[in-house]
This record gives structure tokens, C-alpha cells and sequence, in this order.
């Protein structure tokens, strides 16, 4: 394989990065030029709605790699500039054409172009104070108004809802939370995880609502929103809004230029896309679950800084004709205020639970069955179980549901003796 070709990666998030870090790690000989279309050097995207909301972590801190380190790896990192359509030869080269006007031709093509947040086509939506949170300047805005702000509405309890509801809470502004479905974190969780969630939030003074939606967002005589109606008539106090409906894959560039896109560029285990060259990682890609176990692989899209690095390490591989580097189970986790959500595993809704209630209040470990076989687990503040439980997911060392929930016994003692022998 050649490896002193110039390689471009576009997209500078967590993604990108790893993959240029890794191939220049791996051997990649030729240049790098990692393409980002925001104006700062690729950060840490989670602290945004925590830390950097709160104002403890100011940007410099989110740095994802030190200045050096691209100059030092002969990475060159170009700023402030998008690509707006891609040309592919059909080899794997091709080009690629900036907003700048500028043509960049390439051996190896990664995208790595993320997700956009998503918004909700109702009336008012345009209104001042009806916000985001992405990137950076979403995070900038959404702390400046909320600063300012008395009552914040947040429509959507998953994990970036609910990461800023418990800052905003924190500080003193009145919070609602507006979920659609029964549960909070309903992609993620199973509901009694949710319940003892949500029990929290209330504790915290956050008002929890779930299945309800907002019909339109109510706005006053200068284009500001001041409250939201949800689908029940009620009418909630609003001077800030974060819309946290999840996002949708950036995938229309590799769509355009003729990639196999199905929500997300669809790759394999190694990253590469359709056109059997391109490689596509991180929150833009739509890939087998890498979960271990036998069975077909169904389809998933995980957007996480866990798959961002994986999916990245498996590209570099690729890039330099290495073996595919071993993948843990997908690993997820959302700080909410003091409460450390940890999840391991890719558990469907019908799945069954088990749950083990810690020593300490607020402690809650729940383990998902799937037929006789472990498939996920969900800790509240519960570290000890959440990587005892992921590295048993990694190996296959199955747990049966009466050692899950035997809780005189901690799980690291039920799995220690099976995990030594599945690492020998
Ligand atoms: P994010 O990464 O933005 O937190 P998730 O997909 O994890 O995205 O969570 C988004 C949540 O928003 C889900 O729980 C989903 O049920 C909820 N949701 C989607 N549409 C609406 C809506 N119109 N009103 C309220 N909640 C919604």
C-alpha cells in the first residue's frame, strides 16, 4: 500500500484529528492536510454544554491536540475553509473545492464532517433566544443569553438537554425539560435508568415533562421568544429555548459525489465507503455495529467521541494496509449536573433489565439481556461497575441474571475470575 500519497481529511473534529494523528503514527509517509470549516483549532465538542457553559473551562482548555502537535507531525491543519464539492476519479484520488475557491487535489479522501443539529420546522422557531448547541458558537451564544436569562426551556431529554438543563439549573435559571417520548434518554436507556434520571432533575429544582412536544414557540412585539406551547395548550415561560432534537449526518457532500449514503455515508468495519477508497468516520458514517458477538451486524450511526477515535484508529489502518486494530464495546457517557451517566453496549428497546441498586443513594447499575446473553449496561455513578461491565462486554464473558442481581456480591468479584481467564 502507498503511503507517501497526500492524504485530506475534512472535518477537524474529533474524528478528523484521530485519523490524522493515527495515520502519521501508522507510517502514513506523504502530506497530511486536515480541513476544518470552523475558524478555531479542533476542541473537545462535549465540556461545550458542561464545563465551558459554566464558565470553568474557558476555550484554550478544550484544545483537542497542542499546537505543536500538528506542526510536529507534519499535519497541515487549514482553518475557516469548507469544501463544496468533492470530484472523485473513482481510484480513491480525486478533488476537492473549497469556499476559498480552491482546488485541493488528493491520493486518499477522509471525511469526517460530523453532524448538524436538528430543528423543528414549527412557528416561531426563528424567534430570538430559540437555540442550538453544536459547536462552539452555539455554546458561546447559548451561555451568553444564559447568563441573562430567568427561564430556559429545553425541548428534547437526551443527553445534550439534559447536560445543560443541570448547568442552567445550577446557576440559578429556571429549567424545564420537554421529551416527546414516555422516557428520557429513550434512545439510550431503558426507563427505570431514565426514572432515577429524571428523579434527579427533579431534586434539582427541573421540571420534567415527557410525552409531550412544543406545537410553536410564542414570541413578544421585538422577534423574542417568551414562551413555549406545548401540544397540550400549556404554555411554558420562556425566555430561552435549546432545542436538543438530535442531529442528522452531514453526508450530502459524499451523497453528491456519487458515495452510497443512507442516513450517514455508509462504510464497513474499516471505514471504507462504497466506492471501495473512500473512507468516512466519526458522527458522518453510518457503520455495522461494532459490537462483538456473532450475528448479522445491523446498521447503526453512534455518535460518540469513544466511536470518533475507534472508527478513526480502524481508517489509519486502512490507509497504511495495517491489520485492524481490536474495538471495544461502544462506550457512551453524560455528566448531568453531579450525576455520571456511563453506558457500555448498544441495547434495543425490547431488551430485558436487571437491576442492582449501589451502596451509596443515587448508585444504580442496570444490565440488559438480550436471550440469555449481557448486551448493555447503564450506571449512575457507579464507575466500578461501568468498566468492570464493559471490558466483560469487550471479552464476551457472559453473567447470568441471577449473579447481575445478587448485589451482596459486587460484579467485579461475579466477573473477575471469568475476565482473567477470557484476557489470558
Ligand atoms: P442529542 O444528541 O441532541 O441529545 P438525542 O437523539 O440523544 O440527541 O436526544 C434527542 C431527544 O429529543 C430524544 O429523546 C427525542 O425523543 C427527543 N425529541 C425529538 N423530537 C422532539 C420534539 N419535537 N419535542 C420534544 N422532544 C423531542
Amino acid at each position: 500500500m502507498s503511503t507517501d500519497g497526500r492524504l485530506l481529511i475534512v472535518g477537524a473534529g474529533q474524528a478528523g484529528v484521530q485519523t490524522a494523528s493515527s495515520a502519521r503514527e501508522l507510517g502514513w509517509q506523504g502530506p497530511i492536510t486536515l480541513l476544518g470549516a470552523e475558524p478555531y483549532p479542533p476542541y473537545a465538542r462535549p465540556p461545550l454544554s458542561k464545563a465551558f457553559l459554566s464558565g470553568t473551562a474557558t476555550q484554550d482548555r478544550l484544545a483537542l491536540r497542542s499546537a505543536e502537535f500538528y506542526s510536529d507531525h507534519r499535519i497541515d491543519l487549514v482553518l475557516d475553509e469548507r469544501v463544496q464539492h468533492l470530484d472523485l476519479a473513482g481510484d480513491g484520488t480525486g478533488s476537492a473545492v473549497t469556499d476559498s475557491g480552491r482546488q485541493r487535489s488528493f491520493d486518499r479522501l477522509v471525511l469526517a464532517t460530523g453532524a448538524e443539529p436538528r430543528r423543528l420546522p414549527l412557528e416561531g422557531a426563528g424567534l430570538a433566544g430559540v437555540v442550538v448547541l453544536r459547536d462552539l458558537d452555539d455554546a458561546s451564544v447559548l451561555a451568553g443569553r444564559l447568563a441573562a436569562a430567568d427561564s430556559l426551556v429545553v425541548v428534547g431529554g437526551g443527553f445534550v438537554g439534559l447536560e445543560v438543563a443541570a448547568t442552567a439549573a445550577a446557576a440559578g435559571v429556571r429549567v424545564s425539560v420537554v421529551e416527546t417520548a414516555s422516557s428520557l434518554m429513550n434512545r439510550v436507556v431503558s426507563p427505570v435508568t431514565a426514572e432515577i434520571v429524571a428523579s434527579a432533575h427533579r431534586a434539582a429544582g427541573i421540571r420534567v415533562l415527557t410525552g409531550l412536544r412544543p406545537a410553536r414557540f410564542v414570541g413578544d412585539g421585538h422577534h423574542a421568544v417568551t414562551a413555549v406551547e406545548l401540544d397540550n395548550g400549556e404554555h411554558l415561560p420562556a425566555d430561552l429555548v435549546l432545542i436538543g432534537v438530535g442531529a442528522r449526518p452531514r453526508d450530502d457532500l459524499a451523497a453528491t459525489a456519487g458515495l452510497h449514503c443512507d442516513y450517514g455515508v455508509v462504510v464497513d468495519d474499516r471505514s471504507v465507503a462504497s466506492d471501495g477508497h473512500t473512507l468516512a468516520v466519526g458522527d458522518c458514517a453510518n457503520l455495522p455495529d461494532p459490537s462483538p458477538g456473532p450475528g448479522p451486524a445491523a446498521r447503526v450511526r453512534l455518535e460518540s467521541v469513544d466511536n470518533a477515535v475507534e472508527q478513526a484508529r480502524a481508517a489509519a489502518g486502512t490507509l497504511v494496509g495495517a491489520p485492524p486494530p481490536s474495538r471495544g464495546v461502544p462506550w457512551f457517557w453524560s455528566d448531568q449536573g453531579s450525576l455520571k451517566l456511563q453506558i457500555a453496549g448498544l441495547a434495543r428497546p425490547d431488551d430485558e433489565v436487571v437491576v442492582r441498586v449501589g451502596k451509596r443513594p443515587g448508585q444504580h447499575t442496570a444490565l440488559r439481556y438480550r436471550g440469555p446473553g449481557l448486551v448493555a449496561v447503564e450506571c449512575v455513578d457507579s464507575p466500578a461497575d461501568f468498566l468492570t461491565v464493559r471490558k466483560a462486554l469487550t471479552a464476551g464473558v457472559e453473567l447470568s441474571r441471577e449473579a447481575a442481581a445478587d448485589t451482596g456480591v459486587p460484579l467485579k468479584q461475579h466477573l473477575s475470575a471469568a475476565l482473567t481467564s477470557a484476557q489470558r
